[in-house]
């Protein structure tokens, strides 16, 4: 997860949707939040990790991440 919004789209099977009224503090994890959340997955031997974002994220950003993500 990079970042957490309300977000338009509503998306019926997204929590992340405006219309449920669930999130109610938006933010945005930065690189080495995300990096240090996903070692910590790791190092709990899981196999395989999602990143999400809400739809403002930016796709060179999400990309950028997943290659520093995988760098041991
Ligand atoms: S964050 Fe993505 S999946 Fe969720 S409601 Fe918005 S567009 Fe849909």
């Amino acid at each position: 997860m990079g970042s957490y919004r309300a977000c338009p789209m509503n998306c019926r099977y997204c929590s992340l949707g405006e219309s449920w009224g669930l999130v109610k503090k938006e933010g945005e994890f930065n690189d080495q939040e995300v990096i240090r959340i996903a070692q910590k997955y790791v190092e709990e031997g899981i196999r395989w990790i999602v990143l999400r974002t809400t739809q403002f994220y930016s796709p060179e950003k999400i990309i950028a991440l997943v290659g520093k993500s995988k760098k041991p």
